[in-house]
C-alpha cells in the first residue's frame, strides 16, 4: 500500500558498523513550529554514533541518546537542559529509519528546533537513506543484550524489555482509544529491514480533532495538516484518502518505539512489550534499563574466528 520498496537486495544484518555512502538533504515543515526546516545527513566516522548538529546555533551538537532526552510530551526531544534553545524535537521517525536501515554513525544537520515531519511517517526517511546508500566500516557493530526484565508503568500503560533467546529486537504494541476509529489495536513484529519497510514504515502519526484546538492555543502543531497526520474525529477519519492500513495507529506507535529504543546507542537484543506506551514511557524504560549494571551488557561480534589452539 504505497511503501517505497528498494530495488536493491536487502543486505543481511552485518557484523560491522555502517554509515552513509554520501550526504543527502531535504527540506520540509516542522510539525510544531511550522518552520521550513532543512535536514542534511552526512557520513560519520566509526564509533561516532548518531549526532545532531544545530547549524543555526554555531554548529552546537547533541548526541542522539536516551540520556539527552529533555522532553517527551508531544515528541521525543533531545537537548541541553542548561540551554533551552539547544534542542531538536521530533527525532523519533528518523531514529526508527536509522535503526531499521542499520546505520550506526551519522551526522544530522538541522537548521531549526525540530526535524521536518515530512508525511508524518518514517517512509520518507527510509527513502532518503536508500538514496544516500550505506557504507560498511571496519569497526565491529555493538549490540546491547537485555539480561533482566525491566518494566515501567503509568496508570494502566506500561513498557517492558525482557531478555531474548535469539538476537535482535522483537516488539509487541497495543493501544486502546475511546475514539471508535481507533479502538483497541495490537501488532507484533520482529525488527529487520524488510519488516520495517513492508509493515510499519509508512504508518503516520495521528491526532484527535478535539486536541488540535488545544495544541494551536498552546502555539503548537502550527505545521500540522492532513498532509502529515491522520486526524480522527470519533468514528471518522478526516483525511480524504483515509488510512493506509486499518491498524495504522498501532503500527505508528511501533515506529515510535523503534525510534525511541534506538536511543539506547546500539541495537537491542531483547523483547519489547508496550501497552499505550509513548515517548515518555519508552524513554523511562531505557533509563531504567541502564540504571543498573546487571540489567544489560554490551556485546560485540567477533569479526574473525579465533586462531585454533593446539590441545594441551
Ligand atoms: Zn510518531
Amino acid at each position: 500500500m504505497g511503501e517505497t520498496v528498494s530495488a536493491r537486495p536487502l543486505p543481511t544484518r552485518s557484523a560491522r558498523q555502517h554509515t552513509l555512502r554520501q550526504s543527502i538533504s531535504c527540506v520540509g515543515i516542522g510539525l510544531h513550529t511550522g518552520l521550513r526546516i532543512r535536514l542534511a545527513l552526512h557520513p560519520a566516522a566509526e564509533n561516532s554514533g548518531i549526532l545532531f548538529r544545530r547549524v543555526d546555533l554555531d554548529g552546537r551538537t547533541i548526541p542522539g541518546r536516551f540520556d539527552h532526552v529533555i522532553d517527551t510530551r508531544l515528541s521525543t526531544v533531545i537537548g541541553d537542559p542548561a540551554n533551552p534553545a539547544l534542542r531538536v524535537a521530533t527525532i523519533e521517525h528518523l531514529m526508527a529509519a536509522l535503526s531499521a536501515t542499520g546505520i550506526d554513525n551519522v551526522l544530522i544537520d538541522v537548521d531549526g528546533p525540530e526535524l521536518p515531519v515530512l508525511d508524518g511517517s518514517a517512509a520518507d526517511f527510509v527513502f532518503l537513506l536508500d538514496c544516500a546508500g550505506l557504507a560498511e566500516q571496519a569497526a565491529p557493530r555493538a549490540a546491547i543484550d537485555v539480561l533482566r526484565p525491566v518494566r515501567v508503568t503509568d496508570g494502566d500503560a506500561f513498557a517492558e524489555l525482557r531478555p531474548a533467546r535469539e538476537p535482535g529486537l522483537a516488539l509487541a504494541m497495543s493501544i486502546a482509544f475511546p475514539a471508535a476509529a481507533i479502538g483497541e489495536q495490537s501488532f507484533t513484529a520482529r525488527l529487520d529491514r524488510r519488516s520495517f519497510r513492508d509493515e510499519i514504515a509508512n504508518c503516520r502519526t495521528f491526532t484527535l480533532r478535539q486536541e488540535i484546538e488545544a495544541l494551536h492555543a498552546a502555539g503548537l502543531a502550527r505545521g500540522g495538516s492532513l498532509d502529515n497526520a491522520v486526524v480522527v474525529d470519533g468514528a471518522a477519519i478526516l483525511n480524504p484518502s483515509g488510512l493506509r492500513r486499518p491498524d495504522e495507529f498501532v503500527r505508528h506507535k511501533m515506529v515510535d518505539a523503534v525510534g525511541d529504543l534506538y536511543l539506547a546507542g546500539a541495537t537491542l537484543n531483547g523483547v519489547f512489550t508496550g501497552h499505550k506506551s509513548g515517548h515518555a514511557l519508552n524513554n523511562r524504560l531505557l533509563r531504567t534499563l541502564f540504571a543498573e549494571a546487571g540489567n544489560w551488557r554490551f556485546q560485540t561480534r567477533t569479526l574473525r574466528p579465533q586462531p585454533l589452539r593446539a590441545a594441551a
